[in-house]
């Protein structure tokens, strides 16, 4: 079975190491080496497990983990790391994360608790995002509006979903443009607030505040 993987590894030999390990087991591999780049990859593709170094160059794997976990997603996330300290590792874990090897490990315990964290996560719930009378339905890309459903494109649930994540804190027009295009690329000066415009819409134009000069945030609680 094919399973859709995400190694974030900075050290190359473990990476190429791994990378032979897991395309051998017969998984679906992404290889990235930094925080950016993982962050990047997890907006653009849906993954069944991630392989997450802590000590990665441009900061810490636990900062692509509270990403992840800020949006609501819920894919198998585990951390491998040279720190065996008690508090990373309950760092990792109050993070979100399903488990943690400490390294060196043998690979034959990697793919054991690869199986058993994708085993375990079957069938879990996805969590919902609310605000207000708004929630997002991470899953199924929905919104719910008092309890009505409203289908959002792609690009308009990226756009909510990073406004959601902040919790009413204004979000940069630099950063939801990446957020909703991830590395899929193309991005055009006005596109975020086409998304914006589109949202208002369907969701309502006093659920999201323009902040002038600098982005957006959701319109107060209501
Ligand atoms: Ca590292």
């Amino acid at each position: 079975m094919t399973t859709r993987t995400l190694l974030v590894e900075d050290d190359a030999m473990l990476a190429e190491a791994l990378t032979t390990t897991l395309l051998r087991d017969g998984a679906d591999l992404t290889v990235v080496s930094d925080a950016a780049a993982a962050k990047f990859s997890l907006l653009d593709h849906a993954f069944e497990i991630v392989l997450l170094d802590l000590g990665l160059p441009d900061g810490s794997g636990l900062d692509v983990l509270r990403f992840l976990r800020a949006r609501c997603d819920i894919t198998p996330v585990i951390i491998m790391t040279a720190r065996d300290r008690l508090s990373d590792r309950i760092a990792g874990l109050d993070a979100g994360a399903d488990d943690y090897l400490v390294k060196p490990f043998q690979v034959t315990e990697l793919l054991a608790r690869m199986r058993a964290v994708t085993r375990r996560s079957k069938g879990r719930v996805a969590p919902s995002m609310s605000w207000g009378n708004l929630t997002l339905l991470p899953t199924s890309h929905l919104a719910l509006v008092n309890g009505k459903e409203v289908q959002l494109s792609v690009h308009e649930f990226r756009t909510l979903q990073a406004l959601m994540a902040r919790n009413g804190h204004p979000v940069s027009r630099d950063a939801l443009e990446q957020e909703v295009y991830g590395m899929s690329g193309a991005i055009g000066s006005n596109t975020v607030a086409v998304y914006v415009h589109q949202l208002r819409r369907k969701v309502g134009s006093e659920r999201i505040e323009t902040v002038h000069g600098f982005g957006y945030r959701l319109g107060a609680e209501s």
